[in-house]
C-alpha cells in the first residue's frame, strides 16, 4: 500500500504508457519492443538495463509464443523482477544488524539528496523495532548539519553526539561510538559531510571516520549506505560510481521517489552497479522510509 502512495508518479506514467502502447499494438512485434524501450529508458531505467531487459522479454515470448500484447504485460513484470535480482533469491536485503552488539551504519552522500531526513527515518524505524539507536553529527563542515540533525533527532526520539561545528569528524564518529557503547546501544547512525567540490578531501575524510569505525567496534561498520536522490537519474548513477570507487557501499538508500514519475531508477542502479537498494524514501515525514523490495515494486508499478 506504500508504495501504491509513495509511487503514484511512476505507477501513473509508467502503466499508463504501457497500457497505450498495449491498446496501440495489439500484436507483438519490433515495433511494439522499440517503443517499450522508449518507455522503459523515459523512466529512468537506464538504456543497458533496458536493452538487457528487451532481450529476455522478447526470448520469453518467442518461448511462450505470444502474439497479443495484452499477454506481454505479465511477461514484463516477470522481467523487470528478474532483472533486479539478476541470480540472487528474491528477498528484501535486510539491513545488516548484530543481535548482541553494537552495529555501526556509515552514511554518506552528496549534500541535498536528502542524507539528514532518511538518517532521522532510519533511526525512527529501527527505534519501533526496538534498538535503542544513537546518531552521531559526522557532517562538522555543512552550515546547520548538525542542528538539523538534532532536529530529527528530537522526531525519533534519539540522542544525537554531536560537537561545534568545523571539528574533526572522527572525533565525532570516536565520540559517538564512546557514548553508544555506554549506553549499551544497539545501533549507532554515522552522518558524515557530503561536498562533493572537493572530492579528494571528501574521500580521505569518510577513509578516515571508516577507519576509526573498524578500529574501535570489531566487524563494523555493518552498512554504508549511500543516500542518491531518485529524481537526478544518471547523476545518481555518477554519485554511485564514484563513492563505490572509494568505499565499499554496501547498500543505496533511494530517496524522493514520490516526486518522479522515474522509479526506473531503482532497476538501473542494481543491475548496473550491483549494490541493493535497502530503503526507499517516499516522502519528507518520519515514517516515510520503506524497506526496498523488487516484487512489491514492481507489481506495485501495474496496479
Ligand atoms: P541532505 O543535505 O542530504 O542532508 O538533505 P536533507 O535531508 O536536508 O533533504 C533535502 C530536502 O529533501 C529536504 O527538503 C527534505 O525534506 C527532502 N527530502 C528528503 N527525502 C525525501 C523524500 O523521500 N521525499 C521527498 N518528497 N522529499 C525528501
Amino acid at each position: 500500500a506504500k508504495y501504491k502512495e509513495g509511487m503514484e508518479k511512476t505507477r501513473n506514467s509508467f502503466s499508463g504508457k504501457i497500457n497505450d502502447l498495449i491498446a496501440r499494438y495489439r500484436k507483438v512485434d519490433e515495433d511494439f519492443f522499440e517503443e517499450l524501450e522508449e518507455v522503459l529508458i523515459s523512466a529512468d531505467v537506464g538504456v543497458m538495463t533496458v536493452m538487457d531487459l528487451v532481450e529476455g522479454l522478447k526470448m520469453e515470448v518467442k518461448r511462450q509464443n505470444i502474439k497479443d500484447t495484452k499477454e506481454v504485460k505479465d511477461v514484463i513484470s516477470e522481467k523487470l523482477v528478474e532483472i533486479y535480482y539478476g541470480d540472487d533469491d528474491e528477498q528484501i536485503e535486510e539491513l545488516r544488524i548484530e543481535e548482541d552488539q553494537l552495529s555501526v551504519i556509515l552514511v554518506v552522500g552528496v549534500n541535498g539528496v536528502g542524507k539528514t531526513t532518511s538518517i532521522g527515518k532510519l533511526a525512527h524505524k529501527l527505534k519501533q523495532d526496538g534498538k535503542n539507536v544513537v546518531l552521531a553529527a559526522g557532517d562538522t563542515f555543512r552550515a546547520g548539519a548538525i542542528e538539523q540533525l538534532d532536529v530529527w533527532g528530537e522526531r525519533a526520539n534519539v540522542d544525537v553526539i554531536k560537537q561545534s561545528a568545523g571539528s574533526d569528524p572522527a572525533a565525532v564518529i570516536f565520540d559517538g561510538i564512546n557514548a553508544a557503547k555506554s549506553r549499551n546501544a544497539d545501533v549507532l547512525i554515522c552522518d558524515t559531510a557530503g561536498r562533493l567540490q572537493n572530492k579528494v578531501n571528501l574521500m580521505n575524510e569518510l577513509s578516515k571516520v571508516k577507519r576509526v569505525i573498524e578500529r574501535e567496534v570489531p566487524g563494523a561498520p555493518h552498512e554504508v549506505l549511500l543516500v542518491l536522490d531518485g529524481t537526478t537519474g544518471q547523476n545518481a548513477m555518477s554519485q554511485a560510481k564514484t563513492f563505490s570507487d572509494a568505499t565499499d557501499v554496501t547498500g543505496i538508500v533511494l530517496t524522493k521517489l514520490d516526486g518522479t514519475a522515474k522509479g526506473g531508477i531503482v532497476l538501473a542502479i542494481r543491475n548496473e552497479l550491483n549494490i541493493p537498494v535497502k530503503y526507499v524514501g517516499l516522502g519528507e515525514k518520519v515514517e516515510d522510509l520503506q524497506e526496498f523490495n523488487a516484487h512489491a515494486f514492481v507489481y506495485g508499478l501495474f496496479a
